[in-house]
């Protein structure tokens, strides 16, 4: 039961990173695939089970086929893990009940062993022993062949593909996307996840186009289709006429035109036309990435991500690690500066060990901050690492998700220990090193004047403030249309946030993906702003249009905007501001009434 082979369809999705490319479709399965769940007349219960039995031995046919391949003594070790697959093939409570549940339910097989899975899972999850309790992932490994298969889906071997591929996936976690091999990657497509999942926001900072919350990617494409993705307008076409290829490529080869246009601006300064001079930081998570950072015309690095270092391995990373990996940071960058941000596991970023799937609600969970304030010996090592490297340059040091201020004392208590600790030992530190507190929980952002005791900067975190202060969660495609920057209650938090930072005398700067988008950066500079942090790729353009503006009319627009009461009316009104003032760059909101 293949999937229909689709012609010169199109699939709409959400653009997450930008870009046009062609390739064939690399199917991921790691995640769940999309199953039929259908009923069965009685009649057909024989039919179904044999189904289901051929596809288990074309599973183990498979297997030991890709065992016997394997020639090269040091991967041979590993030929093991093929052993534990096909025994778990053998496993003949795994296909009995598979068989059982078929005849007595009457539903067709994917959905039968889907019900058998589930029950092993949790039987698995239950075991006390470690070892055994690992073997829950071979489980889900050998299922999703058995689900492919039943499925009539190709299993590609991406390192046998000529050429690029565009990976297809129901979801990726980063640790996927970095276990790839990169080199043969186009493009990334996925049923779901939003703008500002980590995954977008990945795949943008490598410059890999990628379309997300596609809803019914895996379930349309086949492994070996042709692909058209536009990473900017999140339109994707299965296997397109020459037709539309051509004018696909038309586009890419007028949008490389305009972003040559555009690189122009990287290196000039980020000054309104009435004089007032913005910082344009890059947000960054690999040291590999300054090179990028520096065509751009950023001026130092405004957001680290640490997460990547935790990830695609079984132990932590060592203080060592840190070190060198920030030392390398601060000596690329120097003598502008790089803030690191202490690890943001959780959310949409986790760590296999400490897995969402223990918690329901993982956005709320134990993460980031309060991680690190609960695994002291993880956070230490960190701190140490960043400490140590910031004798090579200027860095400062970001704690994700603060929701009060005790979070930031017992972080500060932290770090103070460390730092006793590294002073006693006689290693070089600065011993000034700034202190700063991500503002992207509601909390903090309405209690900016009390924490800012306590800090020596604030950055505004957008991707996660818009989230939690309107209840919307960023990965979630299905809520994507109500994650709206331009919200009343968004820009109302921001003027508060902004406000209590000056009175306060606090430097205060933005890293949300919203100041990456022109027509917000004004926004934001009219609300007080003046230092933006964003993803390097995007500098120039935001460049491009402060340098055009003047500051006074950005201030004077946003007075104007607090008189709407809903987000739609504040996007029109600002999409029409920017078409009468900038015409070759933007055009007008079609909707009359919210004229400028
Ligand atoms: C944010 O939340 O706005 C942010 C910059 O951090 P991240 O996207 O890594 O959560
Ligand atoms: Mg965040």
């Amino acid at each position: 039961m293949a999937v229909q082979q689709q012609i010169n369809k199109f699939i709409h999705g959400i653009g997450a990173s930008p870009g046009i490319v062609i390739g064939k479709a690399y199917m991921v399965e790691r995640f769940k695939v999309r199953l039929p769940q259908k009923r069965i007349l009685s009649e057909q219960v024989k039919g179904e089970v044999e189904r289901f039995l051929k596809v288990i031995q074309q599973s183990r046919d498979q297997l030991a086929e890709i065992k016997e391949k394997i020639l090269d003594p040091e991967v041979r070790k590993h030929a093991f893990i093929l052993d534990v697959h096909l025994m778990i093939l053998n496993d003949q409570m795994l296909i009995q009940d598979t068989v059982d549940t078929i005849r007595k339910k009457k539903v067709n097989a994917e959905w039968a062993l889907d019900l058998t899975v589930e029950k092993l899972d949790a039987a698995f999850k239950a075991i006390e022993d470690e070892y055994l309790r690992e073997r829950r992932s071979d489980l889900h490994y050998v299922s999703a062949r058995i689900f492919r298969n039943l499925l009539g889906k190709k299993h590609d071997d991406i390192t046998k593909i000529k050429g690029k591929v565009v990976i297809v996936a129901h979801d990726l976690s980063p640790a996927d996307t970095l276990q790839m091999n990169l080199k043969y990657v186009a493009g990334f497509i996925t049923d779901i996840g939003g703008k500002v999942s980590h995954t977008a926001i990945l795949s943008r900072s490598l410059g890999i186009p990628a379309v997300v919350g596609l809803e019914v990617a895996t379930s349309l494409v086949n492994g070996g289709d042709l692909l058209v993705i536009d990473g900017e307008t999140g339109e994707v076409a299965i296997n397109p006429t020459e037709e539309v290829s051509q004018s696909f490529l038309e586009r890419k080869r007028r949008v490389k035109t305009m972003e040559r246009e555009i690189l122009k601006y990287a290196s000039l300064p980020a000054e309104t036309r009435d004089g007032v001079r913005i910082r344009l930081q890059a947000n960054i998570e690999m040291v590999e990435e300054i090179a990028s950072v520096k065509t751009h015309g950023a001026e130092g690095i405004g957001l680290y991500r640490t997460e990547i270092l935790y990830l695609n391995r079984k132990d932590l990373p060592t203080e060592e690690e840190h070190y060198q990996t920030y030392r390398r940071l601060a000596e690329s960058i120097f003598p502008a500066s790089a803030t690191i941000r202490t690890l943001d596991i959780g959310g949409d970023k986790f760590l296999p060990d400490y897995s969402k799937s223990n918690e329901m609600n993982p956005a709320m969970g134990l993460r980031a901050i309060r991680f690190s304030i609960k695994e002291t010996d993880i956070f230490k090592a960190q701190l140490r690492g960043i400490l140590r490297a910031s004798a090579h340059g200027k860095l400062k040091i970001l704690f994700p998700m603060i929701s009060g201020i005790e979070e930031v004392r017992q972080a500060k208590a932290i770090l103070e220990e460390v730092k006793k600790g590294l002073a006693k030992a006689r290693i070089f530190f600065d011993r000034g090193i700034e202190i700063g507190a991500m503002i992207e929980i509601p909390s903090a952002s309405v209690t900016v004047d009390l924490l800012s005791k306590e800090v020596d900067f604030f950055s505004i975190g957008t991707n996660d403030l818009i989230q939690y202060a309107l209840a919307i969660d960023r990965t979630n495609e299905h809520v994507s249309y109500l994650y709206e920057p331009l919200h009343p209650a968004i820009l109302r938090i921001i003027r508060g946030v902004v406000q209590s930072a000056h009175q306060a005398r606090i430097p205060v700067a933005i890293c949300g993906e919203m100041a990456a988008e022109p027509a917000y950066a004004l926004i934001l500079l009219g609300l007080g702003l003046n230092e933006f942090s964003m993803n390097p790729v995007a500098i120039p353009k935001v460049k491009k249009i402060l340098r055009m503006a003047r500051f006074e009319e950005t201030r004077s627009l946003v007075e104007e905007l607090f008189q709407f009461p809903t987000a739609s009316e504040i996007e029109c009104y600002v999409q029409n501001w920017m078409a009468e003032r900038f015409p070759g760059d933007f055009i007008k909101c079609n909707t009359e009434k919210f004229k400028a």
